[in-house]
């Protein structure tokens, strides 16, 4: 009999259900892996799409029957904006996990209403229910609530553009600064941040059990898409995949504005243990607003092409370009009205007093891990789709 798994205070911790929505995305795809790769839990996995999590199903989207997790995952092929069984499967679960949104920056400026939408309006119902019949809620929001930091308003040698309180991000005492109404890049995080404040306030008013989660670039194997090989030719993933295909392609990265802007990358895999915490540890993570991340591997967007030009050619066994990159404006890249985020450091307390969480994997290695898949995934496919174009 496997050992009983117990939490951070010793306790045996009980198998419970989890709805999971949006479990078909690439966050959802790494947790379901590991739900049942390490633990007792059943997972009733939402999403209109199921690509990402197949390997975890049978051939009707059903359990896989061979694999020591049968039964425990269960696909609901449905879009949580209008379908009555949304309820019913919140009801069945000790725990609803709400990953579902709009979340690539192409779209907050192009199709702000959708965004809108998908980050408010229609995550209220899954707020709604939990609330009404008593369950627990992980809702995952962004470190994009922060906006820009307090120095980014001072000039460029400001001395106080060093000191900590004006650019690390902190749960309970960072302000959220947007830019104007018109700089449509901000829909996303004005939506999030309202769906915080209204799981806050069910927390607040009428007790909901609530855990927030603040992803800080979280990046790795399947995240989103190589646009003409498994998405839109036309379509503009986050940064990971645009510069992927890029490289794929053997084109210069394109370095939107010079690539000046700062992140912190945070690898999947130990982005997954944080939230494994969280779900395992509700006495310890309720009533939480957590940042994940990592802010050891802070790079600006053009070291980032860099570290990954570096990684691809010796993975690819490729030799780098004359001119590897190119600047390009972001009124070219995503269109009027995109704005950006200039530097996101997370704040560590609060996540490493409750949960004991830290982070390890540094950049070099989650590049080298995340391009391998990426080389292994794509490169045949794209030569194919080349010589095709090339012949036709
Ligand atoms: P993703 O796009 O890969 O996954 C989202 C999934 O939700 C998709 O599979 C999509 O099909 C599904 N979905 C969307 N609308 C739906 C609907 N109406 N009904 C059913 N399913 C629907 O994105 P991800 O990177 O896995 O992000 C998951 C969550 O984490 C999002 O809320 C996002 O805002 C947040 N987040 C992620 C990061 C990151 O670093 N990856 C950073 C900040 C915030
Ligand atoms: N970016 C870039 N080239 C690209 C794609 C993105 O320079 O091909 C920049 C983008 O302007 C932003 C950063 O990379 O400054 C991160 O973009 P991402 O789409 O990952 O999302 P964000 O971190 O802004 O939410």
């Amino acid at each position: 009999m496997a050992a009983v798994r117990l939490d951070l205070d010793g306790k045996p911790i009980k198998a419970m259900t989890i709805c999971m929505i949006g479990a078909g995305g690439f966050i959802g795809s790494h947790l379901c892996e590991k739900l049942m790769a390490e633990t007792p839990h059943t997972v009733l996995a939402v999403d209109v799409y199921n690509d990402k999590i197949k390997h975890l199903l049978g051939p009707e989207g059903e359990q896989q029957s061979d694999h020591h997790w049968a039964g425990r995952i269960h696909f609901h092929r449905l879009n949580i904006k209008h379908d009555s069984r949304l309820e019913g499967l919140i009801k069945m679960s000790h725990l609803t996990i709400n990953l579902a949104a709009i979340c690539t920056p192409a779209d907050y400026n192009t199709r702000p209403l959708e965004t809108i939408y998908s980050n408010f309006i229609d995550a209220i119902p899954v707020v709604k229910y939990c609330s009404e019949n008593g369950k627990r809620l992980i809702h995952f929001s962004t470190c994009e609530v922060y906006g820009k930091t307090i120095g980014s308003f001072l000039p460029k040698d400001h001395p106080l553009r060093q000191e900590p309180e004006f650019y690390v991000l902190k749960e309970d005492a960072s302000p959220c600064i947007f830019g104007p109404i018109e700089k449509q890049r901000w829909s996303y995080a004005c939506a999030k941040q309202l769906i915080e404040r209204l799981i806050f306030a069910e927390g607040a008013e009428n007790g909901l059990e609530f855990t927030i989660v603040r992803p800080f670039n979280w990046i790795g194997p399947r995240m989103d898409f190589i646009p003409g090989i498994d998405g839109p030719g036309e379509g503009v993933p986050r940064v990971l995949a645009c510069f992927g295909n890029n490289l794929l392609r053997g084109e210069p990265l394109k370095l939107v504005n010079g690539g000046q802007s700062q992140r912190t990358f945070l690898y999947i895999k130990d982005a997954i243990e944080a939230v494994l915490l969280m779900i395992e540890n509700p006495a310890r993570a309720n009533g939480q607003i957590f940042n994940v991340g990592n802010p050891n591997n802070e790079v600006t967007v053009k070291q980032l092409a860099e570290m990954m030009i570096e990684v691809y050619s010796k993975v690819a066994g490729e030799p780098v370009l004359d001119v590897p990159t190119i600047d390009v404006s972001s009124r070219e890249f995503y269109g009027e009205g995109y704005d950006d985020s200039d530097r996101r450091i997370p704040d560590m307390t609060i996540i490493s007093k409750q949960l004991g969480w830290s982070p390890k994997a540094s950049l070099s290695d989650l590049l080298e891990s995340t391009l391998t898949y990426q080389h292994k995934t794509y490169a045949e496919a794209m030569k194919r789709m080349t010589a095709r174009s090339a012949t036709s």
